[in-house]
């Protein structure tokens, strides 16, 4: 049976996800930017959540989880490192280590840059990972609090995964990164295809999320500053990856 994914839009443009294991009705909330929403998508399936799993400690991932947590039970799991900063955990846990949403096993993925012990969640047997401000549809999060290597090192991460796994990221952003990532490869064919079927989702209203890693991999210009030809586009023929990747995030900082 499969792990049933909903999207739950929040705040301005945030997403949060419903995660349910059909078999045993185990169902966990990824991220909660405020519990109103998330509440009423629960109420509408008629679920009821038994996990909350908070990737990192800005205020649009957690400000509902108090509430979320008080209204339904639900299990508390962060980051270790991130404890000082977080709401209240029932769990703790470290980059490595497994979480069980009833059948499905959830691999807990060091994704640093954004912030400091900002974690993903892979579920390797549903082909999802949840990647809230690392990993984006033709983006990844400003560097708030890490480095580029950092950062470059935690995509390498989540570009490892099969390709065709799932990227539940924590923001609608695609449009905007799209016109950025046409600066950097404005002749990239499926870059240009997919930013026209991001503009046609926009005007109907639907979000962009998931996309795929394989998508990511042909368009995404942060996962492919490590290209030759990339180098090349930015004028950095012969740079180091790292070198390629600031350049492209600085660029995308100024945007
Ligand atoms: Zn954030
Ligand atoms: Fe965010």
């Amino acid at each position: 049976m499969p792990l049933e994914i909903v999207t739950v839009p929040c705040l301005k443009d945030n997403y949060a996800y419903l995660a349910r294991d059909e078999a045993t009705g185990a169902t966990a909330i990824i991220d909660v930017p405020e519990a109103a929403p998330i509440l009423n998508a629960l109420a509408e399936k008629g679920w009821h959540a038994s996990h909350i799993l908070i990737t990192h400690h800005h205020d649009d991932h957690i400000a509902g989880v108090k509430a979320l947590a008080a209204a339904t039970g639900a299990r508390v799991i962060g980051a270790a490192a991130d404890q000082h900063r977080l709401p209240r955990l029932d769990e703790a846990v470290e980059p490595g280590e497994t979480i069980r949403i009833g059948m499905f096993a959830g691999e807990v993925i060091d994704v640093s840059g954004h912030t400091i012990g900002h974690v993903a969640y892979h579920f390797p047997e549903a082909g999802a990972v949840f990647t809230a401000d690392s990993l984006m549809a033709l983006g990844c999060g400003r560097i708030f609090e890490g480095t580029p290597e950092m950062m470059l090192k935690s995509l390498s991460r989540l570009a490892a995964l099969p390709p065709e796994t799932l990227i539940y990221s924590g923001h609608e952003y695609a449009q905007s990164n799209a016109r950025f990532a046409l600066t950097i490869e404005p002749a990239n064919p499926a870059l240009i295809s997919r930013s026209n079927a991001i503009t046609e989702a926009r005007k109907a209203g639907r979000p962009t999320v998931p996309t795929t890693l394989s998508h990511e991999l042909a368009t995404n210009p942060f996962l492919r500053a490590k290209l030759p030809e990339v180098k090349a586009l930015i004028g950095l023929a012969g740079a180091s990856d790292a070198e390629a990747f600031a350049e492209i995030r600085a660029r995308k900082d100024r945007f």
